[in-house]
């Protein structure tokens, strides 16, 4: 064992805790979760606890159901909501000792090695927008906001304000750092945005924050969601995030005296995050509902292009960072709140790579709003539509080397079947839009 996982073993027992959560994420971005007791610590760190993976969305063939939970003793935190448990992250094997092809960890991490060999480090910092609506949750009424103020509106003893600050508090105590939070566009819909970190403790940050929003949100009488558009009339729940690459301690996107203050290797970043936004699209935005937000205007992008005080585009240079020279960003706005972040930092990440290695050229910048151009308007700038559907983003993915290499073979499949299946039963649905068009009239 080595000094963390003594550390682990020793904070056990001097904070009394009886339960230790290993926490790990299916491909479609759902925590999942084992209780040990702490007598199994030990033997967890040194190799493992076996499970089932055959019941894991994606996780095995069901011929090689056996896969081993590892915990990562980095990740150890005591759990502010529930006595005496505990959690970590963990890393998924094979028997073998070998890395599962299917942990959304490994698919993250070994994008990250691969930015690595190139001598690069991924920040990321996402800004997470979600909605609180009333529980219980009656369908035959509807979801009904908690409030029903708009952007930064100031809520006086507003549920949403008590909920930031209880929710905020709590992500604090378990090492996860908010920069900024505030009310969102929509009734009931918030905004908390997280300090920058690597990307893989990101990833990490944002599954623990998705947990605690939600225990957060019941004790305020409220559930939390991060559906990416629950309310037709509404806008929907983004996660824009910033990224930047560093090179040891300096920002690699940063170039003082560079328009927009952004370097060559930022600008090729940005090209190969565009070029390939349309095949990725499918990760970012994995659900039938996503693109609902990305079709439904609230300022969620569907073109793409960049800009830099765009918010139309898709990425954008954003002007409050130029002048602090080494936070030099870029924001990609077309990721969903509800994403498997593992999956989705490592598709970013890798089509910006392939711009930087293969010396992409950025577009022109976007100027106009791109909602408001005509469709002959927007192809004469060269400037493509985002997939209508998830059924025209699975399609798009599946001629995707760029994407069958980062997810590997495997998952890549799991992924295409998977999305192909939900797509089709959507389609085979008839809706209340239906209905309500056309059964007394057709
Ligand atoms: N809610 C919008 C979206 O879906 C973003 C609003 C904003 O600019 O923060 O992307
Ligand atoms: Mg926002
Ligand atoms: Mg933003």
């Amino acid at each position: 064992m080595n000094r963390q996982q003594e550390y682990v073993l020793r904070t056990i027992e001097e904070r009394d805790i009886r339960f230790v959560r290993l926490w790990f994420t299916d491909i479609l971005g759902t925590l999942k979760s084992v209780a040990v007791a702490p007598a199994e610590l030990e033997q967890a760190f040194t190799e493992g606890i076996g499970i089932d993976g055959s019941v894991i969305e994606g996780f095995t063939r069901v011929y090689e159901a056996d896969m081993v939970v590892q915990p990562d003793a980095d990740t150890f935190q005591v759990l502010p909501w529930r006595e005496r448990t505990a959690r970590m992250f963990c890393d998924i094997h094979m028997p073998d000792g070998t890395p599962a092809p299917t942990d959304s960890r490994h698919i993250l991490r070994r994008a990250l090695d691969a930015a690595g060999q190139e001598g690069f480090t991924f920040y990321t910092h996402p800004e997470i927008e979600f909605y609180l609506f009333k529980e219980p949750y009656e369908p035959a009424v509807g979801p009904v906001p908690v409030d029903q103020a708009g952007y930064f509106d100031h809520v006086a003893r507003g549920d949403g304000h008590d909920f930031r600050r209880g929710a905020i508090e709590m992500l604090e105590q378990m090492g996860i750092s908010v920069e900024f939070s505030h009310h969102e566009g929509g009734p009931g819909q918030q905004e908390i945005d997280l300090r920058y970190a690597d990307a893989l403790s990101m990833a990490d940050n944002i599954m623990t924050f998705r947990t605690v929003v939600r225990e957060v949100a019941l004790h305020e009488k409220a559930f939390a969601t991060f559906m990416p558009k629950p309310l037709a009339l509404h806008p929907g729940s983004g996660m824009h995030t910033h990224v930047s690459l560093f090179e040891g301690d300096a920002n690699a996107f940063y170039e003082p005296g560079a328009s927009y203050e952004l370097s060559t290797t930022g600008r090729r970043f940005m090209a190969g995050v565009l070029a390939h936004s349309r095949e990725i699209c499918a990760v970012t935005n994995q659900w039938v509902n996503s693109y609902k937000r990305l079709w439904g205007g609230g300022e969620a992008p569907a073109y793409v292009c960049w800009g830099h005080n765009n918010r139309s585009a898709l990425a954008r240079v954003p002007m409050y960072s130029i002048g602090k020279g080494h936070s030099r960003r870029i924001e990609v706005r077309s990721i969903d709140a509800a994403c498997n972040p593992y999956l989705t930092y490592a598709v970013i990440l890798a089509s910006g790579l392939r711009g930087i290695k293969e010396g992409y050229d950025l577009p022109p910048e976007a100027e106009d709003d791109v909602w408001a151009l005509t469709d002959g308007e927007r192809r004469a700038l060269g400037i493509d539509p985002l997939p209508q559907s998830l059924g025209e983003a699975v399609a798009v993915m599946e001629d995707s080397d760029l994407v069958a290499e980062v997810l590997g073979e495997q998952v890549f499949d799991f992924y295409l079947r998977n999305k192909w299946q939900e797509w089709g039963e959507y389609r085979s649905q008839v809706t209340r839009f239906e209905l309500d068009r056309y059964l007394l009239h057709l």
